[in-house]
């Protein structure tokens, strides 16, 4: 039995599942408001009332909105502050007197989706999560791609590729403190503040991409240059890591006109001629991240 725990800023959400990935059990629990010793509590509870439910013992992942950082073995970069500068992996280990593996959610994302998902049976997966943010992680034979520092995959502070003049004067700023990222030109809240711009009100990306079908006037130039900004970034992915099935997670993903309109253009800004890697809507929607992280524990090797 693996058991997985999708750990973020509000919930805590644990899944155990047999080793063909059936649910066995799932539960969801407010995360703990202050005290990171109490988020750490919390998790061993759910998992020893989870083993104590089924009546066995299980291999334990969990999915952080963060990394713990190679060099010092303490989370970092996670939106959850009070988890980083802790060694998470370690104290839910001591807590649960086992071996714990813990990894960022975007990664646990791209494992779950190549393991039992959309991209089920693909050696090299590159995993898109596209809404707030744009982020993203590599899986490969299986296994998520961490990197050196624990950043493999982060595309969305690449600068967007070849930028027009009016793309480089334009550039937006992005939290991470330079201009241009792609994260700032194809986010969903970017493309919302792009069209409230021209527009003088507000819609989410889901609706502007509604009104760029009926051919909305400020609409559909918008949403025609953010697809092919977003084709303009996949292609920078795909000219490096040549994947065998890109696979669409977050808010984004569901616009219909990605899957159509995005695979010729990737065609024609990477440099193969054929036809790119396969661009698929993901299998497990809101729940690869507890998903992927039960399968740090690879389907193929019993824990
Ligand atoms: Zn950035």
């Amino acid at each position: 039995m693996r058991i997985g725990i999708d750990l973020g800023g509000s919930k805590i959400e644990i899944l155990a599942i047999d080793r063909e990935g059936r649910e066995l059990t799932r539960r969801r629990v407010p995360t703990p408001r202050d005290d990171y010793h109490d988020v750490i509590r919390t998790m061993r509870d759910l998992v020893l009332e989870a083993e104590g439910q089924l009546g066995r013992r299980g291999s334990v992942g969990v999915a952080i909105p963060g990394t713990i950082s190679p060099f010092t073995g303490l989370v970092k970069n996670a939106n959850a502050t009070r988890l980083n500068g802790h060694p998470l992996d370690k104290d839910l280990a001591a807590a649960l007197t086992r071996a714990v593996r813990v990894a960022n959610d975007a990664n646990c994302f791209v494992l779950s989706e190549a393991t039992d998902g959309a991209a089920a049976g693909k050696d090299v997966v590159f995993g898109i999560i596209a809404g707030t943010g744009v982020g993203g992680g590599v899986c490969v034979g299986g296994r998520v791609l961490t990197g050196a520092h624990a950043i493999a995959g982060e595309w969305g502070h690449n600068s967007l590729p070849r930028p027009s003049l009016d793309e480089v004067r334009d550039a937006p700023h992005c939290y991470c403190g330079r201009r241009g990222c792609i994260e700032a030109w194809c986010s969903g809240p970017a493309l919302a503040a792009q069209y409230a711009a021209g527009a003088g009100r507000h819609a989410d990306a889901s609706e502007i991409a509604r009104l760029a079908g009926q051919g909305d006037r400020v609409a559909a130039p918008l949403f025609e240059a953010f697809i092919d900004r977003f084709a303009r970034a996949i292609a920078g992915v795909v000219n490096i890591l040549d994947p065998d099935a890109i696979v669409l997670g977050g808010g984004l993903s569901n616009i219909d006109a990605l899957y159509r309109e995005l695979p010729k253009r990737v065609e024609n800004h990477a440099f193969s001629a054929q036809a790119p890697s396969l661009i698929v809507r993901n299998r497990h929607g809101d729940s690869s991240g507890v998903r992927g992280a039960a399968w740090l524990w690879p389907k193929d090797r019993d824990p």
